[in-house]
């Protein structure tokens, strides 16, 4: 079982995968960093099911969106990001965290939640998703294998 370590290593290795796709040359230097952020942060969050790095990282993150929410007086939003938060929290370990149907719907709907907020093209924001993707991905591998 790969520890938090293993498993920003995993993420990394798997986020070199991105450089396969035509979008990756054109992104910005700021677009990259995000995508490995998000692959790294994807490659911890199965294990928010338990007390874990990945845990301790999700609920900081889950804190400063909910604090900018409510800052933004945009309560409704927030009050559901506390509902949500609660889900993988309640589950047990390796229950549905570390599941290949989980693997594209979190980061689907992180997608979906990026793109009430952007203007652009759905396409745009598709790095981002794939960075998600194969940060989860990595996850599921290294503890499908034990690494
Ligand atoms: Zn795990």
């Amino acid at each position: 079982m790969a520890g938090y370590k293993g498993h920003i290593a995993g993420s990394l290795l798997f986020c070199g995968l991105l450089y396969l796709f035509p979008f990756w040359q054109p992104l910005s230097l700021t677009g990259k960093t995000i995508c490995v952020l998000l692959a790294v942060f994807f490659g911890l969050w199965p294990d928010v099911d338990t007390k874990s790095k990945g845990q301790y990282l999700f609920l900081l993150c889950v804190l400063i969106a909910d604090v900018v929410l409510i800052y933004r007086e945009d309560y409704k939003r927030a009050a559901y990001l506390g509902l949500l938060i609660i889900l993988p929290i309640m589950a047990r370990h390796r229950g549905w965290t570390h599941s290949a149907p989980a693997m594209i719907l979190v980061p689907f709907g992180l997608y979906l939640a990026a793109f009430q907020y952007y203007q652009g093209s759905p396409l745009d924001l598709l790095p981002y998703f794939l960075a998600s993707l194969l940060g989860y991905a990595s996850h599921l591998v290294l503890d499908r294998f034990k690494f």
